[in-house]
């Protein structure tokens, strides 16, 4: 089945016994009926598992190329899941340009616990080998990163992680299953933000993650049933709604934001423009090699890098919306130095290429006339 086919219809068969509705019914219960202790029609409890949810993750594990999916509260509480299967005195070398609550969870949260966090910069894959010891039980990645769109060689880290025999995870929330498919280069566990793209429209609040191994999707199958990070089944209607129009949505967005970056690229009070896209871009032939097209998330700078130019900027945007978060129909505009980074001290995010004058763009499905007349007028 084609990946246009698998939005539609991957995992999805059989999902009402009952009446055949064409959409799975969201099993609004807690609990369900057995006819003599321990016999059901397998499914006991909606932590451990419901038919709504159910239905979602095998169409996530579809679009992923996966045999097994999960789906979790939150972005977040599926990565807890992932370093959950680790213990004290592990090791784990990150992405240094990362989710800024990826790296809280990591630093605040599972440094206490004895495991220690290696952030590294690996747009140069070579570098992470440096990092690696016999306490390394795994690589976390993510590309497209946030807010730099630096570009990182799956393939190259899958293997290092496999001479070295570690686990390969990648956060696949900017690119989706639609640009690039990370557990055929060579990951072992594939995870989402679903709050961004998959869910599409700024809705909903969910995590993924998607494994081929059966062995590994037990051992997280026990975290998501036994830590209790789920969903509930209106969330994974919702994500599974989204995930039917997701080619469609991901091929507008690519579009979109293939105009929007040639506009800004070309723009007199634009310094620099960061979309994997661009054959500037320092990761341009990885992008192309890896990604099937170049998203909708682009950054820029203004000139002479003043921040209150850049706020000027996104005050005076009518159409994109000055918000938080991605991914979703509407296009949205960001100032990571005073939002998503302010946290970070100005020395320490400059490093990474957060500077003042940053912007970063979800450009959405709207008419891309609209969206260039708009950074047109803004930008004044
Ligand atoms: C939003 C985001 C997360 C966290 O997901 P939540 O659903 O907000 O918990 C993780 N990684 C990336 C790249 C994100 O954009």
């Amino acid at each position: 089945m084609k990946f246009n086919t698998k939005t539609v219809h991957g995992g999805q068969h059989n999902v009402d016994p009952a009446y055949g509705s064409v959409m799975p019914p969201i099993y609004q219960t807690s609990t369900y009926s057995q006819t003599t202790p321990g016999k059901h029609n397998g499914f006991a409890y909606s932590r451990t598992a419901n038919p709504t949810r159910t239905a979602l993750e095998n169409a996530l594990a579809s679009i992923e190329n996966g045999n097994y999916g999960l789906a979790f509260g939150s972005g977040l509480a599926a990565i807890d899941a992932v370093i959950k299967l680790l213990k004290t005195g592990d090791e784990v070398v990150s992405t240094n340009d990362l989710y800024g609550g990826s790296y809280r969870l990591f630093k605040k949260v599972f440094e206490k616990f004895g495991i220690k966090f290696h952030f590294v910069g690996m747009q140069d894959a070579s570098q992470i080998e440096n990092y690696i010891n016999e306490n390394t039980r795994l690589l976390w990645v993510e590309t497209p990163t946030n807010p730099m769109m630096k570009i990182i060689d799956i393939k190259a880290c899958s293997e290092i992680a496999k001479k070295h025999n570690i686990l390969l995870a990648v956060d696949n929330t900017f690119a989706t299953a639609y640009l690039q498919l990370p557990l055929e280069l060579g990951a072992d566990i594939v995870m989402h933000s679903a709050t961004k793209y998959l869910g599409g429209h700024s809705d909903v609040v969910m995590g993924s993650l998607v494994v081929k191994d059966k062995q590994l999707a037990e051992q997280l199958y026990f975290i998501q049933n036994a830590s209790g990070g789920i969903c509930g089944p209106q969330d994974c209607f919702l994500v599974l709604r989204g995930i039917k129009t997701l080619h469609l949505r991901m091929q507008r967005h690519c579009e979109n934001g293939n105009a929007v970056a040639e506009f800004l690229a070309s723009h007199p009070k634009v310094e620099k423009v960061y979309w994997p896209g661009l054959p500037s871009h320092p990761n341009h032939e990885i992008a192309k090699a890896q990604m099937k097209d170049f998203g909708g998330m682009i950054s820029f700078t203004t000139k002479g890098n003043v921040m209150a130019d850049a706020i000027k900027v996104v005050e005076n945007l009518k159409i994109f919306t000055l918000a938080e978060s991605l991914g979703g129909v509407e296009s949205l505009a960001g100032h990571p130095a005073s939002m998503t980074h302010a946290s970070i001290p100005k020395e320490e995010r400059e490093k990474t290429g957060v500077v003042d004058s940053l912007i970063r763009l979800s450009v959405g499905i709207e008419d891309q006339d609209d969206l260039i007349a708009d950074l047109k007028q803004a930008l004044g």
